[in-house]
């Protein structure tokens, strides 16, 4: 014991930086990097092409499609490429809003969305749509009872996150799909996190779209996919040329596509045995926390939730600053997501779970992947106490804490009782 911060920074100048934000990003599998090369070199041809360059591309990009389908249990009619898990949200939402604004104007959705969505219903808002944002509880869950009552007769859209990306908690999809299907309403659900994560499977979850995107799952940035069911039509987002069944103008990006395709393969050939040992590793992680740095908490839901993620407060002290030193220390991690953790503003999800702004303000977000270690845990824990203790030292509201003239908000020994559970609640 009694290692210094000033110690653990210059051995870390020696020692390999530690990936902790794989909701914000992942790096790409050498097996899906060699993907893309393969098919820029080999595959160059515009799948519109009527020549044999143009076929052999088209080729791969429906072979790509299938899988993908195959994987989801769904039809590749119903597989949809876009630039990006964004563009799915907003091709979604927008798409089923200027499609059926015939029959109503309502849309309901959650507090704790991702700014995709988010911002989305906000520029529908501005068209003259209505939205109701449903509250959550304090693990973040959406009540299916609560969308029920929510909907109404000019009810047209249902949009729900599957898996948070600030603090993982993983909704109860099938049965909010099937309030939607008993009130005829759509249901479309943001999967980002989900897919590749934890079993995601549109049909059973009876979702009539849903979101993906390849950078979270092991492949490049720029490519998503919008899951449609059979039949249900949509406004167009891109116009343009007849490609994606004449619903999504643009040339399609096959490489990625292919690349989606592979990282999503190689996902499933060891979905269970890499959730169980992620959320091994995520169970120790926030146990280790917990007991290590007093006046912390978990966010988000204790059992449902990503094998991948973990999301503490720490109060008296800010989210900024903890990146700051982790980051000197060898530890890429978040406050955050990426899109908020520009602003100061306090994470609407953090806010949306009922946190006060002050504790919401010290969080930290840990996110970890395929290349975490035990060895990355023990790391981490051996170092969050310094940060902690070192902020702490700086930080005048600690002072009077310490002094008596300020109560805490979360005691000593930690504000949610840690269940290891070894599973992710699904
Ligand atoms: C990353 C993310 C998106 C956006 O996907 P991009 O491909 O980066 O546009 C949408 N929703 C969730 C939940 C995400 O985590």
């Amino acid at each position: 014991m009694d290692i210094s911060f000033e110690q653990r920074m210059q051995e870390a100048a020696q020692l390999p930086r530690i990936y902790f934000d794989h909701a914000a990003t992942t790096a790409p599998r050498p097996e899906v990097i060699q993907v893309v090369m393969s098919v820029l070199q080999d595959f160059y041809g515009n799948p519109s092409s009527f020549y044999k360059e143009g076929h052999k591309a088209a080729r791969i990009l429906e072979e790509s499609r299938a899988l993908i389908a195959n994987g989801l249990h769904v039809l590749p009619e119903e597989i949809f490429f876009t630039s990006c898990g964004t563009e799915a949200d907003n091709w979604a939402i927008k798409g089923v809003a200027h499609a059926r604004q015939g029959k109503g104007r309502h849309l309901i959705t959650s507090k704790i969305e991702h700014h995709a969505v988010l911002h989305t219903m906000e520029a529908l808002e501005k068209e003259g749509f209505e939205v109701t944002y449903l509250d959550v509880d304090e693990t973040g869950l959406v009540d299916p009872e609560a969308v029920r009552q929510a909907i109404r007769p000019d009810t047209i859209l249902v949009s729900i996150i599957m898996a948070n990306n600030e603090i993982g908690t993983i909704q109860p999809i099938q049965e909010i799909g099937q309030v939607c299907d008993d009130a005829h309403v759509l249901f479309h659900s943001d999967a980002v996190q989900a897919l590749g994560a934890v079993p995601v499977h549109p049909h059973d979850l009876k979702c009539d779209l849903m979101s993906f995107s390849g950078h979270k799952l092991y492949a490049p940035k720029g490519i998503g996919v919008l899951y449609k069911r059979k039949g249900l039509r949509i406004e167009r987002l891109m116009d343009g040329g007849a490609q994606e069944r004449r619903q999504r103008g643009g040339t399609e990006n096959v490489a990625y596509a292919a690349a989606l395709s592979k990282a999503f393969q190689l996902a499933l050939e060891t979905l269970d045995e890499e959730a169980q040992r992620q959320t091994r590793l995520r169970d120790r992680l926030i146990k280790g926390v917990i007991e290590r740095v007093p006046h912390t908490k978990l966010n988000g839901h204790s059992v449902r939730r990503l094998p991948n993620n973990a999301n503490f407060s720490f109060e008296f002290i800010e989210g900024e600053s903890i990146l700051l030193l982790l980051d000197t220390l060898g530890y890429a991690c978040s406050s955050g997501s990426a899109c908020t953790s520009a602003s100061l503003d306090p994470s609407h999800v953090l806010l949306g779970i009922g946190m006060p702004a002050e504790i919401a303000h010290g969080s930290l977000r840990l996110s970890i992947g395929r290349e975490t270690m035990d060895q990355d845990i023990d790391r981490f824990l051996v170092d969050i106490p310094l940060v902690i203790h070192r902020l702490r030292e700086m930080s005048p509201l600690y002072d009077d804490y310490v002094k008596g003239k300020l109560s805490c908000l979360i005691p000593p020994e930690g504000g949610i009782d840690v269940k290891i559970t070894g599973s992710y609640g699904l």
